[in-house]
């Protein structure tokens, strides 16, 4: 089997000036659609992460993806966070800066027992705006944010020192 890496660095598409001048876009999708590369990046993501959490958290949307998988594959639970204006029920918000625009992200109040060690995944990790956003909302219910994996991480922007403290894993760094 090829490492996860080099199966990501494959199948991973790369879209210049997208959404917006300058940026450059890491398309993970084609890395989702294959069955194997699928499998073999969420055991990926877990492993790092044994027995060290009780919930998947999941930023939309790709992030979702990742969770789900990742949470019926360990029989934990999934939850999601949100982009703002989703959830039905009170919510906590935190908003913040993006490498392209600004954002808000949502998460029930109430929804995560307290005490409940979450692992957060995501797909890519630029900034680390919104990990943060989301780790900050996990812990404004009373969760305890286990740790933190995405996919892949852009090494060129401060995503690691947004998340300072907190245990940080890629598969892959660009
Ligand atoms: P950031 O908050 O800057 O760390 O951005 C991370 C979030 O935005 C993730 O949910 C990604 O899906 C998305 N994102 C930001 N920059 C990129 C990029 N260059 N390529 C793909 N997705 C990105």
């Amino acid at each position: 089997m090829l490492p996860v890496s080099v199966v990501i660095e494959r199948l991973c598409a790369t879209i210049e000036d997208y959404p917006s001048q300058g940026i450059v876009f890491k398309d993970l999708t084609p890395v989702f659609a294959d069955g194997a590369a699928l499998r073999q990046v969420v055991d990926s993501l877990l492993e790092p992460f044994a027995g060290k959490f009780d919930a998947v958290a999941g930023v939309e949307a790709r992030g979702f993806l990742l969770a789900a998988a990742a949470a019926y594959a360990t029989g934990t639970g999934v939850i999601t966070v949100r982009k703002a204006g989703k959830l039905p029920r009170a919510v906590y918000s935190e908003s913040y800066a993006l490498e392209y625009g600004e954002a808000t992200l949502e998460l029930h109040q109430g929804d995560v027992p307290v005490g409940t060690r979450v692992l957060i995944l995501d797909d890519v990790l630029a900034t680390g705006g919104t990990l943060s956003a989301a780790a900050a909302l996990l812990e404004r219910t009373g969760a305890v944010v286990a740790g933190i994996g995405v996919v892949l991480e852009i090494g060129a922007l401060p995503g690691r020192s947004a998340l300072a403290g907190r245990e940080v894993h890629s598969l892959l760094g660009v």
